[in-house]
């Protein structure tokens, strides 16, 4: 049937016509609101490359993570700042380190919050990479070994989901191994399975304090050209026994979500990482930009690809502002 029989305006008229044939719905409920979590008490530092983004103490967080929650936010995603870095990151394993003790007030204080953690080793090493460094690069198999102690004092300290974040080989498998062998078996697995050496990290990195002393992450994260092997990716992290998959960043790799989400049928997560969020919040804050609406245009997008989970700095207000 062609024009002027059909006229696909007819149902674009008003808004609430537009409502009614909405195809994608953007709920607070697919949304996951990243934290950084630094020492001290009292302390709010902000992020200068992240307008809005703070790196907060424990107390902090935990206000911060109660506010989310009344927002509507079912999740947060712990990153951690420690007071002390070494070649191998062992704070990344203290039970008594940021992370840890923000995960078990969280747990206590706002106990319907599904708490996240991120494993990985790279905010907590010295050179600033995700694993063990030996002969110039990271070595995969030592890593894995510490990567698995850092989940085990996440699992302990009482965190839903771990979220491997490193790109090592075989790290899905280890640590499910691990935490079933504890008695974590509970504790679900977020897999960020297809990420990629971005440009776009940059902003995070300052948040973070984890940029790489030397040398870059292109000899673990993924190249960006290649999608075939994304999906060889997921599937090697679906068979280690990942639950939910991830592709990072969001906006350059939409295709890959929906590859993902069409192959694999599995919960998907898409990261619309620091370097996303600053452009929009940038352009927002000199007025070259509807900051509102270009942030609702682009997480409705992830979701149209195909994302269930976003994990986005824009989680909180967007929540708000939704409900
Ligand atoms: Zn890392």
């Amino acid at each position: 049937m062609a024009f002027p029989i059909t006229r696909p305006r007819r149902l674009r008229r008003t808004e609430t016509l537009r409502r009614m044939v909405r195809e994608t719905r953007l709920s607070p409920d697919n949304l996951i609101q990243p934290l950084f979590v630094c020492p001290g008490r009292g302390v709010k530092k902000p992020v200068n490359s992240m307008p809005g983004v703070a790196q907060l103490s424990v107390d902090q967080v935990v206000a911060e993570a109660r506010e989310t929650h009344a927002a509507g936010v079912p999740a947060v995603i712990l990153f951690g700042i420690p007071e002390r870095k070494d070649s191998t990151g062992s704070e990344a394993w203290n039970d008594q380190g940021e992370v840890q003790r923000a995960v078990r007030e969280i747990k206590e204080r706002v106990p319907g919050l599904v708490v996240v953690t991120d494993v990985c080793l790279c905010e907590y090493t010295d050179h600033g990479h995700c694993g063990v460094v030996a002969g110039g690069d990271v070595d995969n198999d030592a890593t894995l070994e510490l990567l698995v102690r850092e989940a085990l004092s996440h699992a302990r300290a009482g965190a839903d989901i771990v979220g491997p974040s490193d790109m090592m080989d075989g790290r899905v498998g280890a640590i499910r191994k691990a935490l079933d062998a504890d008695g974590f078996s509970r504790v679900a697995i977020m897999a960020y399975s297809a990420k990629f050496a971005s440009a776009f990290y940059g902003p995070f990195r300052e948040a973070a304090e984890s940029a790489p002393q030397f040398g870059d992450r292109r000899s673990y994260q993924m190249d960006p050209p290649n999608g075939d092997e994304a999906l060889r990716e997921v599937a090697q992290d679906l068979e280690e026994g990942a639950d939910i998959v991830m592709v990072k960043p969001a906006l350059a790799y939409l295709d890959l979500i929906w590859r993902v989400k069409e192959k694999f049928s599995v919960p998907v997560a898409a990261y619309n990482v620091s370097g996303e969020y600053s452009m929009i919040r940038a352009a927002g804050l000199n007025g070259w930009i509807d900051e509102q609406r270009a942030t609702l245009e682009v997480l409705t997008a992830i979701r149209r690809a195909g994302a269930d989970l976003i994990l986005t700095y824009f989680a909180k207000d967007v929540a708000q502002k939704l409900s």
